[in-house]
């Protein structure tokens, strides 16, 4: 079989997907951004952001985080995002476009994550129609009732249920023609141990669809229902896949994002029902955590949306043990963090149905300062008689507390000592301490806790440096794409420095010779190497920032500084040739009068004006 050629037509459709798709919706839907003058501006994903340092330019359908020094187009911004190949970004934006892929016999095998993502879509169905009409889904039906969840909000966040069977979904997904292979990779079968065949991970269980960011279903949380089974686990959720890690995903985050970002606020509940009773009373910035304590990574991802997260814990002791385990993670992390204690025995969902929507705010507007809490919780706990050990540790253990708060606190630094003084106050009138051996004993503590923080990311690729001549001829092809003729017939390869700019040359001239556009957008579709996209918006801004020159202007100077460069290179073979070679005096009289016409181009004058010096090696001198 022959080799087929590059088809015309996967050009085609990039193009029009990149068409179709606006790069201001597509940052938007992973973080939230902020109108600053022509650009939008958000916290980039890939550093640790303090301030939106991430910029995306509608004009030019780029993003660019000037801290890290990287930038692309949409492809490369999902391509980083979701840490794929060109070709399954390019499936998600054309999905998202609802432009169809030609799929060849002779194309790329089609992607994991997506078959993945088929297959928790069509389970995410089967799960829902069951809950919907099944009659063994009657108890559960009976259950979402009880918890007073609307049929609405039944359907809106897809909630499903998985009878009790060892392979009602494995059945079904014969019919479907779905694979084996896929339904284990899902997390949705399990096999056997003695390897005779699989069965069914989630039986007898309300079943809540988790969705990342873009609204896509990933994994699955599914409850019991209440009495049944007292032996199995409340809660069980799917296992970590491509697609699903339960330490940096939120149940409900899909939905809450715009809210979030809207009220710069995040309240985070322990269960799905808590949180869809939340929804469901219209208080729309909660999201859940999945089974697991809220982690550092949650509160990163977190912090894209909002400024503050209120942390909504049970009032009985797990919820204690609960708030000991997040507090020094939450603490370390540069965003103001709150924890809110439901009444003991009452959980939010309950809460919101007995009372209502205030009460919950008003709760969440308690929250207190994890600080304080912990204090709290520490002299709560200190029996009025305990020993001087006793006492000690619990000193010490609010100390970490407050080392840690403080060595990356969202508070200006003068508020943060503000705090501090007002913690180390209240220590030592509690224990009879003086605050200044509390004081010194915080900052040992957080000597030891300042480790370096400094995330070393592999996908952080720098651009290189350019030369001042590589960067010209870019950002004159950058800016001026008609340039592009000019620059190909007059650059060659040995007059650039850098193999990234030699890259782009190539390329453009590639386009070029195909008749096809070298605007910005094109090269950045051609040339999907990070480094080179970041290199190409980087010399886009800068050239723009730079310019106030016209784009015929732009050509203009940048052809007087080619002819200039050229002159200036035959000049210096011409002295190198009299330098060197032993000549007769005739092309010796000929060189030297080429080479002082060459100078003078160089230095932009007329012919016939002699230059004040000659650098060449063997000075000549007129007259
Ligand atoms: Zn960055």
């Amino acid at each position: 079989m022959p080799l087929q050629p590059p088809s015309p037509l996967r050009d085609d459709v990039k193009e029009r997907v990149r068409e179709a798709i606006d790069i201001v919706d597509v940052v938007g839907s992973y973080i939230s951004l902020r109108r600053q003058g022509k650009a939008m501006t958000g916290l980039c994903p890939w550093h640790d952001d303090g301030r939106p340092s991430l910029q995306v330019n509608p004009d030019r359908q780029t993003y660019r985080c000037w801290v890290c020094d990287i930038g692309g187009d949409v492809f490369s911004f999902v391509m980083r995002m979701e840490k794929v190949e060109f070709r399954e970004a390019l499936e998600q934006l054309a999905d998202r476009a609802g432009i169809e892929l030609p799929r060849g016999r002779g194309g790329p095998p089609v992607d994991d994550k997506a078959t993945l993502r088929t297959v928790q879509a069509w389970a995410a169905e089967r799960f829902r129609d069951c809950l919907r009409s099944a009659p063994e889904a009657s108890a559960a039906r009976d259950y979402l009732r009880s918890r007073g969840l609307s049929p609405a909000t039944i359907d809106r966040f897809q909630i499903g249920f998985a009878p009790q069977s060892w392979d009602w979904l494995l059945r079904q997904s014969v019919a479907a023609g779905i694979g084996r292979d896929d339904l284990v990779k899902a997390g949705l079968v399990i096999e056997r141990d003695d390897r005779s065949g699989h069965y069914d991970r989630f039986r007898g269980r309300v079943m809540f669809p988790i969705r990342d960011p873009q609204g896509r279903c990933v994994a699955f949380g599914g409850r019991v229902l209440p009495g049944d089974r007292p032996d199995s686990a409340k809660y069980i959720n799917s296992p970590e896949t491509p697609l699903f890690s339960k330490s940096s995903m939120l149940y409900g985050l899909d939905t809450a994002r715009e809210a979030m970002a809207a009220s710069r606020r995040a309240v985070v509940v322990e269960g799905y029902t808590d949180c869809l009773a939340a929804r469901q009373a219209g208080i729309d910035d909660v999201v859940a955590v999945l089974g697991t304590a809220l982690g550092e990574r949650h509160a990163k991802l977190l912090r894209r949306y909002a400024d503050r997260i209120v942390l909504v814990l049970d009032g009985d002791d797990a919820g204690r043990r609960r708030a000991n385990e997040v507090l020094e993670v939450l603490l370390a992390e540069p965003i103001d963090v709150r924890i809110a204690r439901m009444p003991s025995g009452v959980d939010p969902c309950d809460l919101i149905l007995e009372q209502g929507r205030d009460a919950f705010e008003a709760l969440v507007a308690e929250a207190c300062d994890p600080l304080d809490y912990r204090m709290d919780e520490v002299l709560a706990g200190l029996a009025a008689d305990a020993g001087d050990d006793a006492a000690l540790a619990s000193v010490e253990s609010v100390l970490k507390a407050l080392a840690a708060a403080a060595s990356r606190s969202s508070l200006a630094g003068s508020q943060a000592r503000l705090r501090e003084d007002q913690v180390l106050g209240r220590l030592a009138r509690r224990f009879g301490l003086s605050r200044d051996v509390l004081r010194t004993r915080m900052l040992e503590l957080r000597g030891n806790a300042a480790a370096p923080a400094i995330a070393s990311d592999p996908d952080h690729v720098r651009p290189a440096r350019l030369p001042a001549w590589d960067r010209e001829v870019l950002e004159v092809l950058v800016g001026v794409p008609d340039s592009v003729g000019l620059i190909i017939r007059e650059v060659t390869p040995a007059d650039v420095e850098t193999p990234a700019c030699r890259a782009v040359i190539e390329t453009a001239g590639r386009l070029h010779a195909s008749g096809r556009s070298v605007a910005l957008a094109d090269l950045l579709l051609e040339l999907v190497d990070p480094v080179l996209q970041s290199l190409l918006v980087a010399v886009d801004e800068s050239g723009a920032a730079r310019g106030s020159l016209d784009p015929e202007e732009r050509v203009g100077h940048f052809t007087e500084a080619l002819r200039r460069r050229v002159a200036e290179r035959q000049a210096h073979v011409a002295a190198r040739a009299l330098k060197t070679n032993r000549l007769d005096s005739r092309s010796e009289a000929e060189i030297l009068e080429r080479l002082l016409a060459e100078r003078r181009a160089a230095q932009g004058m007329p012919d016939g004006v002699a230059p004040c010096s000659v650098q060449a090696a063997s000075e000549p001198k007129e007259g």
